[in-house]
């Protein structure tokens, strides 16, 4: 119990500096120079007013110079990278995968709440996982490097492949390079099977999320809707849950 509660606290901290990250990478600023500041008002954070997840509720999510609201990205982006720092100690425990997984998890978090917020996939956070990715498999699995290779190949093909079709059938673009890019990266990660029901679950979440806003009027045909976000939950829900949903799915076939 106290170390799970430990990986929360350092998931927290881990949060908060994607949450700097998140801010800082789109405007090409340095992250670690200046140290916290209010995004709003440029006032110094000072420490006691940076604690992870404590601060955000004893401030009641405003800026104590300033008053004006913090977005509530920065409680969520905390609370979320604890909580799954807690879910990747279950899962793998103090190891080799645990470093690889949390990799990608620091990654998908940061693309997503950039591509939200500034519709864009970052080149860098994209090409520096994708890096990580095939430099720990070399080291931690040498004999599983072509499984990674494999992963990497699918994830871009598949979506450029999605891309040329709906290209095709819609005279738009669909599908953005950096979507493309950011499949392939987290290909190195999952490998073959498991890419391929990231994928699926990605495309199927995208539609649902896609027919539903049109019916709240939240959204056109024609709207472009980030798809970062849902490769991201995608590929999470296959890592965690891949063996749970493929046997579900070999019930239901078989
Ligand atoms: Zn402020």
């Amino acid at each position: 119990m106290v170390i799970k509660l430990i990986f929360f606290l350092i998931g927290a901290i881990v949060g908060s500096f994607l949450n700097s990250a998140i801010y800082r990478l789109p405007r090409r600023k340095s992250l670690l120079f200046p140290g916290s500041y209010c995004p709003q008002c440029g006032h110094k954070i000072h420490y006691w007013d940076n604690v992870p997840l404590l601060s955000y509720l004893v401030l009641k999510g405003k800026c104590r110079h300033c008053r004006k609201n913090i977005p509530v990205r920065y409680l969520l982006v905390e609370l979320l990278t604890a909580s799954l720092f807690t879910v990747f100690y279950i899962l793998y425990g103090l190891s080799y995968e645990f470093l690889f997984y949390i990799t990608l998890l620091i990654v998908l978090i940061i693309v997503t709440f950039t591509d939200l917020e500034t519709k864009r996939v970052l080149n860098i956070v994209v090409f520096t996982g994708a890096v990580l990715a095939f430099y720990m498999s070399l080291i931690f699995w040498p004999l599983n490097f072509i499984y990674s290779l494999i992963g990497f190949l699918t994830g871009g093909g598949v979506l450029i492949f999605w891309a040329v079709i709906g290209k095709l059938l819609f005279k738009k673009e669909s599908l953005g390079y950096g979507d493309i890019k950011l499949a392939a990266m987290i290909g190195i990660f999952l490998g073959l099977q498991n890419t391929l029901l990231a994928l699926f679950l990605s495309f199927s979440l995208a539609t649902l999320i896609g027919i539903f806003m049109i019916m709240l009027k939240k959204a056109r045909m024609d709207s472009k809707i980030p798809f970062a976000p849902f490769l991201a939950l995608g590929s999470l829900l296959s890592l965690i849950w891949s063996d749970e949903l493929f046997s579900l799915y070999w019930k239901i076939i078989g």
